[in-house]
């Protein structure tokens, strides 16, 4: 293998491994050649591709498994570096960023959605609705409505709104955000508005999906703490064409 100059031989190694796992050519879920393959392959010796390997699987891009070998997680070490630079975040700091990725997906997707994301996208909400209401449940922890979004993101296209929803998501799961978001949702008018928003992103309306969006992770947040976390923009709306109305009518 060639070596760039100046570079070290785990450096080199490190990334024509990762360049396998960035085009495709090792696709995630799959599993990698073994170490004597990969040595092989790539012109050197076992510790430098052990150290190779060992340096992916910090950065979340690869997983060994004992006695079934090692696995591609992720094909950017995006989502892993967000969730450790996540915790250094207040709460209500996370729950803004996961209003801005799901506002955004949802006018993207409303642009961008192929037969398959539709497809997805649908089979995800009557999957959960026949789920949780085979179930009576009221309430419940929240995997409806992380899978429903995620399609969402996913119908989205962009490929660095997926990796900081998937950061994001592992880390607001890891700091028990999640639960206690969940444990405030209505599942019932969650599955209807996860319902108004695939109606606008279905019909390509963005501006229906971003509002129906909004509106539904407002409500959602605000059960965090019993009281708003992030500006009702819908509220905000009204209340300044309340304004305008009223300044036009003369009244103080
Ligand atoms: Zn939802």
């Amino acid at each position: 293998m060639e070596v760039a100059a100046g570079g070290g031989l785990v450096e080199a190694t490190t990334s024509a491994l990762r360049s396998r796992i960035a085009s495709g050519q090792w696709p995630v879920g799959t599993r990698i050649p073994t170490e004597p393959e990969l040595c092989e392959l790539l012109g050197v010796g076992r510790s430098t591709v052990r150290e190779a390997v060992r340096s992916l699987t910090t950065l979340g891009l690869l997983e060994p498994l004992t006695a079934r070998g090692t696995f591609v997680r992720a094909t950017t070490p995006a989502p892993t570096i967000l969730v450790d630079a996540l915790s250094a975040y207040a709460p209500a700091e996370l729950v803004g960023l996961r209003r801005a990725i799901d506002v955004e997906a949802a006018q993207t997707a409303a642009a961008n959605w192929t037969a398959d994301d539709l497809r997805r996208m649908e089979a995800v909400l009557q999957e959960e609705t026949d789920r949780l209401r085979a179930g009576g449940e009221r309430r419940a922890d929240g995997t409806h409505c992380a899978r429903f979004h995620g399609a969402v993101v996913g119908a989205s296209g962009n490929r660095l709104l997926i990796d900081l929803d998937a950061g994001l998501s592992a880390g607001m799961l890891a700091s028990g955000l999640d639960a206690r978001i969940a444990s405030g949702l209505d599942v019932a008018v969650c599955l209807d508005e996860h319902d108004r928003i695939l109606m606008a992103i279905r019909g390509r309306d963005v501006g229906a999906a971003a509002h129906w969006m909004a509106v539904h992770v407002d409500a959602a947040l605000r059960g965090l703490h019993h009281q708003p976390i992030v500006t009702d923009l819908t509220a905000l709306v009204e209340g300044r064409r309340e304004g305008r109305g009223r300044a036009r009518r003369g009244i103080a």
